[in-house]
């Protein structure tokens, strides 16, 4: 969904949303990217829902990534570690008026915070949730987190980690999430396209936002984002299109048994019209966690809107 709203016709600008606070992330952290996005699209939101500016309220937990709401000139809660999602939930019970936007990182959400994360997504309030995911804690100077790769030597992980990471898609879907996208920091086009299609989604989108930290995790989607390698690893998933990637787009998704397989037309008679077709609203879940589980080498990883089916709210119900 192209959103192809002028500047000019907006009444609210991101200068509206900007906050005179100094921003403390360190230079060249994929956090600024994502504020960025978040600001250019508030005005287009409150556009097309009819929010005001003080109907717009962030709220964060505890991490590099919690220190948004400072940055935002709207209201906001600087809460307590893991436990935004409890706060975010509050506010849009009291006021379902209101646009709710949650800021967590993957320490705060998949650790401490891990139970909240699991039942928001079940409850589904119509809430916007962006977690940060950099698969270090930053602010805490680098220990590993519930996402840092399987091996990975960091403070706490001399030896490399002896733990099996969390995917928080496949985490987002297993429990019942109806909204799962996933963004990255180096493309803020396609990041703004994502955040708009979640403020519009009615219910719980859940948004991981695959982010660089410079300092204790750098290069970490490295594969995912390297100017040779973007290409071959990075499936960007269009609803109603084909799942095609590569170059040229010369390579695809098909579903071979119970199992997504990478193909390349033209190999083995392999046409376009064999290549699987993104339906991001299909209830079943089965595609929508393959796609969230895909990683390379094996596999592209799968980036844009990839579930967003229509479920009763959580303040609808109530
Ligand atoms: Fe960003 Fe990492 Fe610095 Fe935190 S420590 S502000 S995540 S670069």
């Amino acid at each position: 969904m192209e959103q192809k709203i002028e500047p000019q016709e907006l009444q609210l600008t991101k200068q509206d949303f900007e906050s005179d606070q100094m921003v403390k992330w360190c230079p060249g952290c994929g956090d600024h990217a994502i504020l960025k996005s978040v600001a250019n699209i508030f005005p287009i939101v409150g556009q097309q829902m009819g929010y005001k500016k003080e109907d717009f309220v962030v709220v964060s937990g505890i991490g590099c990534s919690s220190r948004f709401p400072y940055y935002m000139n709207t209201y906001g809660i600087h809460g307590i570690h893991g436990r935004a999602a409890a706060l975010a939930m509050g506010i849009k019970l009291t006021n379902p008026k209101l646009s709710v936007w949650m800021i967590s990182g993957d320490g705060d959400s998949m650790a401490i915070g891990g139970n909240h994360f699991i039942h928001i997504a079940r409850r589904n309030p119509d809430i916007n949730y962006l977690m940060f995911n950099n698969k270090i804690y930053g602010l805490t100077k680098g220990q590993y987190s519930p996402t840092t790769p399987k091996g990975q030597k960091t403070k706490t992980s001399p030896q490399g980690t002896f733990e099996t990471p969390f995917n928080p898609g496949e985490l987002a879907i297993g429990a019942r999430g109806q909204f799962f996208a996933r963004a990255i920091d180096t493309n803020p086009k396609l990041m703004q396209k994502i955040f708009i299609e979640a403020a519009l989604h009615h219910g719980a989108s859940i948004v991981e936002i695959l982010q660089n930290c410079v300092i204790y995790n750098n290069k970490i989607h490295a594969l995912i984002t390297g100017r040779d390698t973007k290409d071959d690893n990075q499936l960007i998933l269009e609803a109603g299109e084909p799942m095609l990637f590569g170059k040229e787009k010369e390579k695809g998704l098909i579903l071979e048994g119970t199992r997504l397989k990478v193909v390349k037309l033209g190999e083995n008679g392999i046409t376009k019209d064999d290549i699987l077709v993104h339906d991001p609203t299909t209830e079943d879940t089965g595609i929508h966690m393959m796609l969230a589980s895909m990683a390379p080498p094996e596999f592209p990883a799968a980036l844009g809107v990839i579930r967003s089916v229509k479920a009763e709210t959580l303040e609808d119900a109530v």
